[in-house]
C-alpha cells in the first residue's frame, strides 16, 4: 500500500463522518468500481464482460454484518445471484466474505449461510470463492474452508494473501486438499510481525507463494494488477507447461481495465471481480488506499467542507 493512500485509508476508513459523507457524495467515485445497486445490473454487466471475452466473479458487497437477519438476507441474495447466473448461462462464479455471512455473530450461522450458497451452486459446478479478510479471520476462514471440503463440497475456493508471513505454511498445509486458490497481495493494514511490508518484499513473497502453488493447487488464480507479477506468472506457466485449465488471471472491475484487455489479448483466461450492491464503502476505501491520487482527491473533498 502506498504511504499516502495508507494514511488516508487509516484516517477515513474508521471515520463515521467520512462514511456519512461518502454515502452522500462518494457514490460517483465508487461507481467506477461497482456494477450497480441491483442483481439485474450486475447480471447485465456480467453479460457485457462475457461478450468481451472476460469471465466474472460476482461479489454482493457487504462485510462485518452484526445482525443475523442481515446475514441470512445476504446469503439469500447470493443464492439468487447463483440462480440468475446459471439461468442466464453466464461464465461466472461468486465471491463472498464470511463476515457478511455472520461470522462475527456466530460461526454456526455463518457456516449454515455459506452452505446454502454452496448447495445452490453445486449442481451447476459453480465455484464459490471465500474472500480472505483481515488476519483476525485467517484461522477461522481456513478452518471453515476445510470443513466445507470435508463435507464434500468441491465447488469452494479460498484466497491466500502473499503479504502474510504465514501464507506459505498455509499453502503447504492445504496442499493435500488440492485447493482452488486465488493469490493476492493482501488489502488490509497488517503489522510487521504478521505481514511483509513494502512493495518489493510483498512481490517477492507473492513469487514464492506462486512457485509452490502450481503443484499444490488444482487451480491457481493470479489476482493482481502488477505487470511484473503477471509477466512472472505467465512465464512460469509457460516454462512449467501448466495446462490452460489450471490457472487464470483475475483483476478488479474498474482497476486498470486496459491491462485486463491486454492480458486477455495475449490469450489468457481473465476473470473480472465484479462487485454490486449499496454497501460499497469499505470496499471503496480499500481501493482508494491502493491509489494515492484517488485517495488524495477523496481526502481533499472531505476536508474542503463539503462533508457535512
Ligand atoms: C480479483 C481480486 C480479488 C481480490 N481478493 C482479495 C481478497 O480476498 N483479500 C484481500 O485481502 N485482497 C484481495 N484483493 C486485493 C489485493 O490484495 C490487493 O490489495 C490489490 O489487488 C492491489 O494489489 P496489486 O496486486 O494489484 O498490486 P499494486 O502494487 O497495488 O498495484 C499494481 C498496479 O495497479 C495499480 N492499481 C492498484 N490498485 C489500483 C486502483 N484501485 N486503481 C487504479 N490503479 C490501481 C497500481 O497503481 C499499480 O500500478 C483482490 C484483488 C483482486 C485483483
Amino acid at each position: 500500500m502506498a504511504s499516502l493512500g495508507r494514511w488516508v485509508f487509516l484516517r477515513l476508513s474508521h471515520s463515521e463522518r467520512a462514511a456519512r459523507w461518502a454515502s452522500r457524495w462518494g457514490g460517483g467515485l465508487a461507481r467506477r468500481f461497482v456494477a450497480g445497486d441491483t442483481l439485474e445490473e450486475a447480471v447485465e454487466e456480467t453479460r457485457r464482460l462475457n461478450e468481451q471475452g472476460f469471465a466474472v466473479t460476482l461479489d454482493h458487497l457487504g462485510e462485518s454484518v452484526r445482525d443475523a437477519a442481515a446475514a441470512q438476507a445476504a446469503a439469500a441474495e447470493y443464492v439468487q445471484a447463483v440462480r440468475a447466473l446459471v439461468e442466464a448461462g453466464l461464465r461466472a462464479t461468486v465471491s463472498l466474505k464470511l463476515t457478511q455471512m455472520g461470522l462475527d455473530i456466530d460461526r454456526g450461522l455463518c457456516a449454515e449461510n455459506v452452505r446454502r450458497i454452496l448447495e445452490a451452486a453445486r449442481p451447476a459446478g459453480l465455484l464459490v470463492r471465500i474472500d480472505m479478510e483481515s488476519s483476525a479471520y485467517t484461522d477461522v476462514t481456513l478452518e471453515l474452508y476445510r470443513s466445507f471440503r470435508a463435507e464434500g463440497f468441491d465447488n469452494v475456493g479460498i484466497v491466500l494473501q502473499a503479504y502474510l508471513r504465514r501464507s506459505i505454511d498455509d499453502l503447504r498445509s492445504l496442499a493435500p486438499l488440492r485447493p482452488n486458490v486465488r493469490i493476492v497481495k493482501g488489502a488490509y493494514d497488517e503489522p510487521p510481525h504478521l505481514a511483509y511490508q513494502g512493495r518489493e518484499a510483498i512481490r517477492e513473497a507473492y513469487r514464492r507463494l506462486l512457485d509452490e502453488a502450481w503443484s499444490a493447487c488444482s487451480r491457481v488464480a493470479i489476482a493482481t494488477h502488477d505487470d511484473l507479477l503477471i509477466d512472472y506468472a505467465a512465464e512460469a506457466a509457460r516454462r512449467r507447461q501448466v495446462p490452460d485449465d489450471r490457472y487464470e488471471f483475475q483483476m478488479l472491475y474498474g482497476v486498470r481495465p486496459e491491462l485486463a484487455q491486454s492480458v486477455l489479448r495475449r490469450g489468457y483466461e481473465v476473470r473480472i471481480y465484479l462487485p454490486y450492491g449499496r454497501d460499497w464503502y469499505a470496499y471503496f476505501m480499500r481501493r482508494l488506499a491502493e491509489r494515492p491520487s484517488d485517495a488524495w482527491r477523496f481526502g481533499r473533498l472531505l476536508l474542503s467542507g463539503r462533508a457535512r
